[in-house]
């Protein structure tokens, strides 16, 4: 029995059991995925957990909100990439070292690419992030990786700053998203000067229960060459995508991006890399 999980506060409905009882079966595996939700404020129940893996009770343990950051202390080292992000979102044990890594820069990476498909060779590489929290630093690492210029806008000037100076290799352009019509947005996205040619939502803006909110002023009129990415999965189709839609234009939720970073996961717990359309089937 090959036990997994996932770890964060709260936890209630999360997809994450579905999609990877989905890739056991898959890889005509036997385990479970048991949910671990952990209050903020509870640090030694945290470590009680990661003893488990250490144990080797539990093989592979996801990580989301609040506890990405707050884990690292606790692990013994970090891949590469999530010691770039500053956020692990994947736990197990390697050579009797409790290892941290980010499978959310990949699986964004990836999902972004059959999204754009053959149409990215015909737009430009300018993006603008929304939101500067532990997913939109994925988001930057990995559209930095992938030679795209990246403005970075959030409500928080102070936390854009924080970042960017995460990633000093690099020119980051920073905005405030704080203007009920941004600037930053009319005068760039969202003009036919083609400044951005993707736009990616990593705030939870539109996520339920506040499905009738989008992270984009009312009526703006959006330019016919911009693709929207919004990391919000639930619900299936968020405002911005809808709005984005209803203008002709290229838009996806962050369904995708979920299934592939979960795959990436499941592929460092078991060595089996699970189809993704079984994976997808199970949430849909
Ligand atoms: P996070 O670390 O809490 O960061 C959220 C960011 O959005 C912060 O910059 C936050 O600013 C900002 N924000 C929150 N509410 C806002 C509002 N009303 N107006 C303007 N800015 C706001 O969260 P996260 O982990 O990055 O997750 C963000 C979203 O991405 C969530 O909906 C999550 O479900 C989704 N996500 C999806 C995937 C996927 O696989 N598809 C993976 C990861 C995350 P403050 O700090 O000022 O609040």
């Amino acid at each position: 029995m090959i036990h997994l999980g996932l770890t964060g506060y709260p936890l209630g409905h999360s997809l994450s059991p579905k999609i990877h009882t989905a890739a056991l079966q898959a890889c005509g595996l036997q385990g479970d995925y048991s949910l671990f939700p952990i209050h903020p404020d509870d640090k030694h129940e945290l470590k009680n957990l990661l003893i488990r893996i250490r144990s080797g009770k539990i093989k592979g343990l996801n990580v989301t909100i609040p506890h990405k950051q707050h884990v690292i202390s606790l692990l013994d080292e970090l891949t590469d990439t999530a010691k770039a992000i500053g956020a692990v979102n994947t736990i197990y044990l390697q050579n009797g070292k409790l290892m941290g890594d980010n499978t959310d820069a990949l699986g964004f990476l990836v999902d972004l690419k059959k999204f754009l498909g053959r149409r990215e060779s015909e737009i430009g590489k300018s993006a603008i992030v929304l939101g500067a929290g532990g997913s939109a630093r994925a988001v930057v690492y990995a559209l930095l990786n992938d030679n795209w210029n990246i403005t970075i806008s959030a409500r928080r000037i102070e936390q854009v700053q924080q970042l960017a100076s995460t990633f000093t290799n690099y020119e980051l352009r920073i905005t405030n998203l704080t203007d009920p019509q941004p600037s930053t947005l009319r005068h760039g996205f969202a003009s036919q000067d083609r400044a951005f040619d993707l736009l990616v939502n990593a705030t939870p803006i539109g996520m339920t229960p506040n499905i009738d909110q989008s992270p984009l002023p009312e009526n703006l009129s959006l330019p016919q060459h911009g693709f929207i990415y919004d990391l919000v999965y639930n619900p299936r189709e968020t405002k911005l995508v809808r709005g984005a839609h209803s203008q002709g234009l290229q838009a996806t939720t962050g369904l995708g991006m979920l299934i592939e970073q979960a795959a990436l996961a499941f592929e460092i717990w078991t060595g089996c890399n699970p189809s993704r359309e079984t994976m997808r089937l199970s949430v849909e």
